[in-house]
């Protein structure tokens, strides 16, 4: 049973933790100007992601994927890491938080400072391209320039076609990350869900796997989301102010 608590509780819980891991979704960049799928004014909802299916059904529809990308990139091109990124940094350096699990791409949690081996982007990241042939991983910049140019979808050296290095729906998870989800969900005695709705599956599993395996589990969010029955400690309000106490990396 979830008992509901605020700031306080939270530090509390914090501060007797002895391996924490973070689990991080859209909410926590909202204050960074980047909005979340579900706000009503969201521009994923002029630009939405296409299914890996319908990128994969002809170059038509891969232009006009890249064209939805470079828009949302051009209107968040100067986001700022958030309060949530800086105090998950500063919880990492003070030694008490070993991961950050993250479904965000927005890749904000390196700009934070958090070392790049501890952060577990299962989603992927926007700001670079895979080849879906031969796994080369690309700089965004030259292949927009030759987009931009040409009109074409890019193409990698092999012939392969190139996809922006996020996990579109329909697509596999990629299984590195996926095994360091779960050892990280496996090692922590504190696992602290924030600003997502935990409805995507599989990540919303790994609270789960957490909380099955005996850490207890918080929910930091700004609205109810399925698993707070199950959760040891709910706190429901802006992420952002709740953890920017954290920031210095004081406990
Ligand atoms: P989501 O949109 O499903 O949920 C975000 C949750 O955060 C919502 O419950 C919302 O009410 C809450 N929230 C918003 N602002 C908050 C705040 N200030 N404080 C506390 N809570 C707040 O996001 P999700 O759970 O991450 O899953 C959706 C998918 O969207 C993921 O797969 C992710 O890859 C993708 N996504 C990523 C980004 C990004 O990289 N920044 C942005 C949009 C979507």
């Amino acid at each position: 049973m979830a008992a509901d608590g605020g700031a306080e509780a939270l530090a509390l819980w914090i501060g007797r933790a002895r391996e924490i891991t973070a689990f991080t979704g859209a909410g926590i960049s909202r204050e960074c100007g980047i909005p979340d799928f579900r706000s009503k004014d969201s521009a994923w909802k002029r630009y939405p992601p296409m299914p890996l299916g319908d990128f994969l059904a002809g170059e038509e529809n891969q232009c006009e994927a890249w064209l939805r990308k470079f828009a949302m990139d051009d209107l968040y091109a100067g986001a700022k890491p958030g309060r949530v990124h800086l105090a998950l940094a500063g919880l990492m350096s003070a030694g008490k938080l070993n991961s950050i699990i993250t479904q965000n791409i927005d890749g904000l949690h390196t700009d934070a400072g958090a070392p790049l081996g501890k952060i577990i982007e299962l989603h992927g990241n926007g700001r670079a391209a895979l080849c879906l042939t031969c796994g080369v991983r690309l700089e965004l910049r030259p292949i927009r320039e030759r987009f931009e140019t040409t009109g074409r979808a890019p193409r990698c050296l092999c012939g392969g076609i190139v996809k922006s290095a996020t996990i579109s729906f329909g697509q596999k998870m990629p299984p590195v990350e996926m095994r360091q989800a779960r050892d990280a969900s496996l090692a922590c005695d504190l696992f602290i869900a924030l600003g997502s709705s935990l409805v995507v599956y599989p990540a919303a599993g790994f609270p789960l796997m957490a909380r099955e395996n005996g850490a207890r589990l918080v929910i930091v969010n700004n609205e109810a989301t399925p698993l707070d029955a199950l959760a040891d400690l709910t706190v429901r309000g802006d992420a952002g102010a709740l953890m920017a106490p954290f920031i210095s990396g004081a406990v």
